[in-house]
């Protein structure tokens, strides 16, 4: 009997979704099939809702996914640790797969820039496999991808953000050298921002300090880790700078991160940080994010500036061991919070647009 699942169907930009079936084959020897138990909106799925970047239609979105492996071929011996994988087995994956040779992967260790590097979430439904989206029945995993099996006593909520959001996160915290006793300032606390703060943390942060705007985020950015938050709606540029640089004494932050997708706050999250102090831009995922900065100040104040675009497969283990690790220390369970069923889906990303929920999850 021939299988079918449901997906739902991203036709254009700002168009209702719509729920269509689609066959599901058997595995070739080096797939994997995924029974979906839970994908979560990402902001960028809410980018290419919006039209602001483009993604092939008609397409599923969502790359923030977990499930049950249904069928496994027999070339998938074990995952991204070593442990055997089977059928059953509940698992999170990388949100990218590449295949064949790669100068960026096999000379400079950075896979996930390399050239033919694909997404889930960003493949046209209409070919085969049909399932590489999170916002269906059904995702199948396609070799080049790297499976990391998840523990019993992770819950959905805490698993599913794994390999994007948090993820990202240890790559943009390693990328900025956070250490024992450092000062960091988090630009933005959506769900990057969050998680950052508490892995800035754990990393020995002396002190985290949270910047936005939404009041609710502010509040909760203290229950993940940050010491002081500050409503950058409220104050002034100068004065936030300035309130930052007293709390950094003697001279400034250590490390500043930009989360909030705003190119304005590159200049000013600059004059946060100390001489030599580190600046890492993590939002700024769409094109045209400019902003003007006055060199010599970048070389007097010896400023580092760097740029981290998505994660390597073992930021991945370290995502899922950071939060194993500290799951009774921080809330990760509240940032899912709010559940859709597949055919809500419209429903669901209004609110994730509108920031009236943290991070929605889709339960088909
Ligand atoms: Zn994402």
């Amino acid at each position: 009997m021939k299988r079918t699942g449901r997906a739902v169907i991203y036709d254009a930009p700002n168009k209702p979704f719509k729920i269509r079936n689609y066959p599901v084959r058997d595995v070739n020897s080096d797939e994997a099939l995924v029974k979906i138990t839970m994908a979560t909106i990402c902001r960028s799925d809410i980018h290419s809702y919006l039209g602001h970047r483009p993604n092939p239609c008609p397409g599923i979105l969502g790359h923030e996914i977990i499930g049950i492996i249904e069928q496994l071929g027999d070339q998938i011996k074990t995952d991204l640790r070593g442990a055997k994988l089977s059928v059953g087995d509940r698992v999170t994956w990388t949100e990218f797969f590449n295949s064949g040779d790669s100068y960026y992967r096999d000379i400079h260790d950075m896979p996930q820039k390399s050239p033919g590097v694909r997404k889930y979430g960003h493949d046209l439904v209409e070919d085969d496999p049909h399932f590489l989206g999170g916002f269906a029945e059904y995702c199948y995993i396609l070799p080049g991808t790297g499976i990391l099996k998840l523990p019993r006593e992770i819950t959905d909520e805490e698993a599913t953000p794994l390999n994007c959001g948090v993820a990202t996160m240890i790559s943009i915290t390693e990328a900025s050298k956070i250490g024992m006793g450092d000062t960091v300032v988090i630009q933005g606390l959506g769900l990057l921002g969050l998680y950052g703060c508490a892995i800035a943390k754990a990393r020995g942060a002396r002190m985290v300090i949270g910047l936005d705007t939404v009041h609710d985020r502010l509040s909760i950015a203290k229950e993940f880790g940050a010491d002081t938050t500050f409503d950058i709606g409220a104050i002034s540029n100068e004065d936030c700078i300035s309130n930052v640089r007293n709390l950094c004494e003697p001279d400034g932050a250590d490390v500043v991160i930009e989360v909030c997708g705003y190119a304005d706050a590159v200049p000013t999250g600059l004059r946060m940080l100390r001489t030599g102090g580190r600046y890492t831009i993590g939002g700024l995922v769409n094109p045209n994010a400019n902003f003007t900065i006055d060199g010599n100040y970048v070389l007097k104040r010896w400023l580092t500036i760097r740029g981290i675009h998505n994660y390597h497969p073992r930021h991945l283990i370290e995502a899922l061991d950071f939060v194993m690790a500290n799951r009774s220390r921080f809330p990760f369970g509240k940032i899912v919070d709010s559940k859709f069923s597949l055919d809500q889906m419209d429903e669901a990303f209004k609110k994730a647009a509108d920031r009236t929920v943290l991070r929605a999850a889709i339960v088909p």
